[in-house]
């Protein structure tokens, strides 16, 4: 297959400070013997993205983007299994699953897996909004090919979808069990799908009705704004009176919280997702937790070992995540499209920066 030679620079987007988003000419990762280069196609905005560009919760400068998938267009002489011209999704987290952390399963605590293996220059930061990206050596386990009938884009979501897959996995739920799930954004709508195509009767809320309409379309028996007396009625007839088994907060609101504690039944479980900003405090009534045995549980990241089971599901389309990219803009646009992910408006839901 013949390729374009690699130019020595290259168009990244480099965080710079808070909010401060440039385009500039960087040059193109030079890659070692154990490592592959990729010519990035798409990749995702990620609500973590945009908690460190407007929050500044990481030091300047750096690449950030890490939802990312491409075509190989280097292989390092070490390297097997790749091929230049694979189309690949990558990983830019990859656990060593040998440490105190990993023999736990809690991967995400793992010290290789907090360290990032994909960069575009400056301090490793997953470099998706670039045109090439360096895949180190501890993060190769982490690609994953695409099959020629599916998009980058959809390569590109398999990083979101195992973090959704992974918190669903940490729910004791049987078929048929009544689950919530507060915030219809595109994780939230990820959480529908996995649950309702798993089986669950879902309950689905969000304050915007196109969002609704999607939960509906992902399978939600029920998709309710969340200040309606309707939500309480809805899970109370659908569970007998017993109350949900489980509610998941997929947006970071201290009444969506208050809200599936309410609702969860004694022994449920209440599940945050999007609480991912430091310092932020809620009450908790111990009975609660003590007495009626409801636990209060997260899940960050994503697991190393469902890669396959996530390439699955995404691929075979059983979960599609097509109808989930509502924005797509060219790597030039960066700061746009994480402005747009930022202030989401009621027709948009993932948005992506793509290049040809
Ligand atoms: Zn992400
Ligand atoms: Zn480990």
């Amino acid at each position: 297959m013949p390729t374009d030679p690699i130019p020595r620079t290259m168009q990244a987007v480099v965080y710079r400070g808070v909010n401060d988003l440039r385009v500039e000419t960087v040059p193109v990762p030079r890659c070692g013997a154990h490592e592959v280069l990729v010519k990035v196609v798409a990749c995702g905005v990620c609500p973590t993205d945009i908690k460190k560009i407007q929050y500044g919760t990481v030091p300047a400068p750096r690449i950030l983007g890490h939802e990312t998938a491409g075509t190989l267009v280097k292989v390092g002489a070490r390297v097997e299994g790749w091929r230049v011209g694979d189309r690949v999704a990558l990983h830019h987290h990859v656990p060593c699953l040998d440490c105190h952390a990993c023999r736990h399963g809690a991967y995400a605590q793992c010290p290789q897996y907090l360290r990032t293996g994909i960069t575009a220059g400056f301090e490793p930061a997953g470099g998706g909004y670039a045109e090439y990206v360096r895949v180190m050596r501890f993060c190769l386990p982490g690609l994953v090919k695409i099959p020629r009938k599916n998009s980058f884009l959809e390569g590109a979501m398999l990083e979101p979808v195992n973090t959704v897959l992974k918190a669903v996995n940490r729910l004791n739920l049987l078929p048929g069990d009544t689950v919530m799930v507060a915030g219809q954004g595109p994780i939230g709508l990820m959480f529908t799908g996995l649950l309702a195509a798993r089986g669950m009767r879902v309950v689905a809320t969000d304050f915007m009705a196109p969002r609704r309409k999607m939960a509906r379309r992902y399978g939600a028996r029920q998709a309710l704004a969340p200040d309606s007396a309707e939500v309480a009625k809805v899970i109370r007839s659908a569970t007998r009176g017993r109350g949900l088994d489980a509610a998941v907060v997929a947006v970071p609101v201290e009444a969506a919280v208050q809200q599936a504690q309410a609702q969860v039944r004694g022994g449920g479980q209440v599940l945050l997702f999007a609480h991912t900003r430091r310092g932020e405090r809620g009450p908790v009534e111990y009975a609660d937790i003590c007495v009626d045995e409801k636990d209060l549980i997260g899940s960050y990241s994503s697991d190393f070992t469902l890669q396959r089971e996530v390439a699955r599901w995404v691929f075979s389309r059983r979960l599609d995540v097509r109808p989930l990219i509502t924005h797509t803009l060219p790597l030039a646009q960066t700061a746009e499209a994480v402005k747009l992910a930022a202030q989401p408006t009621p027709q948009s839901l993932k948005v992506a920066v793509v290049q040809d």
